[in-house]
């Protein structure tokens, strides 16, 4: 028998997102030679991507690194090509309030400190929504509060802690998060914000792709079925192949396995029609029940800043909010337009909104541009592969993508390590022992 260290597999990759290139890279770093990568749309980087706005370039998705810490291989990865050197100087926070007035910055950082504290804690088989334990916990810290103005400014600054929350979450209502699903999720350091002309997130794409043949990159594939299991008769000599892709184009490419990136939405949408045979029903369960956000983000550019030159963000606090009510209630819109960032030249302004029909909305009042997507909110484990039970035909298709993190979703970090679980998984199969630098101990985890 041919020893599996010695077999060259034929692998494809479906998607050129960040878990796509970073599986496609680490493949290619444990000696496969035989990985194509397959992308849908005309651009590869997926939900990292970028627009031209004027003059400048914006990031259109991913613009933040969720955790600057060493544990977090996106920071690792560009600290060290010196990218993090060019970043621009972030400006003073500021707090207005909806009644036309600047808050103190020390009062509503403190405030703010103490309602991330008490959101962002960690306990575990309560059976609350992280709604009901915030309202609950800062109506504690409330009532112990005197003073009318002060009780005031603080349920309001809690609230505000509220909004921001369900947009780093890509969730419209607190109450249906489950708290004791903070207790998985890796909370890698403070989040740094890396716009700027050259779209430092979107380097990490290039860094990514970076020694991959570009022959092997192929654009404009859309895959409309994915055949295992050997569905599909083929040519004698061919038949150790077990997957065959169909692109949408007609285009078939045998393989030995297939690693799908698809994102969450995009699974729900085509997996019952993309696998021939059918996904396990414990697989499509997975797939219908995980659930996934809305996230709008607005560019506003105006001719003159009306704010003062050493300001990076502007946070706006709605006096008449309340922790118990947060969520994007939709008769409320304008009170979730909580966040603006402040983006070079100055005359840009950045804001996130967690909102359904906001695209609606946008349309009649907004200048400049948007970019709405979705970001999974909850995860469950759903990276199990899939194969029969032939030695040789194992592992036939294998799922990454930040949905199939239960600890990291929703961010660029979870995408890579995603990326790199499987890649490992198919070189622990083939006993392939040059293990790359690049991989961490998060990655294990999953
Ligand atoms: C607006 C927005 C802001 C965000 N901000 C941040 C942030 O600041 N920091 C952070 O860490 N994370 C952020 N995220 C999350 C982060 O961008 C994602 O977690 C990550 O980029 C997902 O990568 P992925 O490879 O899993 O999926 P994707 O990037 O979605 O890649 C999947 C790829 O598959 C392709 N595809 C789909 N169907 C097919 C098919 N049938 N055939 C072939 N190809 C197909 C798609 O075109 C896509 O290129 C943000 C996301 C959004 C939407």
């Amino acid at each position: 028998p041919v020893d599996m260290a010695d077999r060259n597999p034929v692998i494809v990759v479906v998607g050129a997102g960040v878990a796509g290139l970073a599986a496609a890279k680490k493949l290619k770093e444990y000696g496969f030679n035989d990985v194509t990568v397959l992308e849908a749309s005309e651009k590869v980087g997926g939900r990292v991507a970028t627009a031209t706005l004027g003059t400048a370039c914006v990031d259109t998705g991913a613009q933040y690194i969720h955790g600057t810490s060493e544990e977090n291989p996106v920071y690792c990865l560009l600290k060290k090509s010196g990218l993090l050197n060019q970043i621009p100087e972030m400006g003073e926070e500021t707090f207005y309030s909806n009644k036309g007035h600047k808050v103190d910055v020390n009062i509503a950082r403190d405030a703010y400190g103490a309602g991330e504290s008490m959101i962002r804690y960690r306990g575990s088989n309560t059976g609350k929504s992280l709604g009901e334990h915030y309202a609950e916990k800062t109506q504690g810290v409330i009532d112990s509060v005197q003073d009318d103005d002060k009780r005031t400014r603080m349920q309001s600054v809690f609230a505000l802690v509220g909004k921001d929350m369900l947009i780093d979450i890509g969730a419209s209502d607190l109450h249906r998060i489950s708290l004791d699903s903070w207790q998985y999720y890796i909370n890698m350091g403070d989040s740094l914000n890396i716009p700027g002309y050259d779209s430092l997130m979107f380097q990490l794409v290039d860094k990514l792709l970076e020694d991959f043949p570009k022959d092997r990159l192929l654009l404009k594939r859309e895959v409309s079925k994915i055949k295992w299991d050997g569905s599909f008769s083929v040519a004698p000599a061919l038949c150790q192949y077990p997957v065959c892709i169909v692109c949408e184009n007609g285009e078939e490419i045998l393989a030995d396995h297939v690693i799908v990136t698809i994102s969450l939405g995009c699974l729900k949408a085509q997996a019952s029609s993309l696998f021939i045979p059918s996904l396990p029903t414990e697989k499509m369960e997975v797939i219908e029940k995980l659930c996934f956000g809305n996230i709008a983000k607005i560019f506003l550019e105006y001719e003159e800043a009306f704010w003062e030159s050493d300001v990076g963000t502007i946070s706006l606090i709605y006096e008449d909010d309340i922790p118990a009510s947060v969520s994007t209630n939709k008769m409320q819109w304008l009170k979730n337009m909580q966040y603006f960032s402040v983006l070079r030249p100055k005359e840009r302004l950045m804001l996130y909104q967690t909102i359904v029909t906001f695209s609606v909305i946008i349309k009649k009042i907004i200048v400049i541009s948007s970019s709405s997507s979705s970001i999974v909110i909850i995860a469950v484990n759903g990276a199990k592969s899939l194969g029969s039970q032939h030695p040789n035909k194992d592992l036939q298709v294998l799922f990454a993508g930040e949905a199939t993190m239960k600890t990291l979703y929703g961010t660029v970090q979870g995408a890579l390590l995603s990326g790199h679980r499987e890649a490992d998984r198919l070189a622990a199969h083939y006993k392939k022992t040059v293990a790359p630098t690049s991989t961490t101990s998060v990655e294990k985890q999953v």
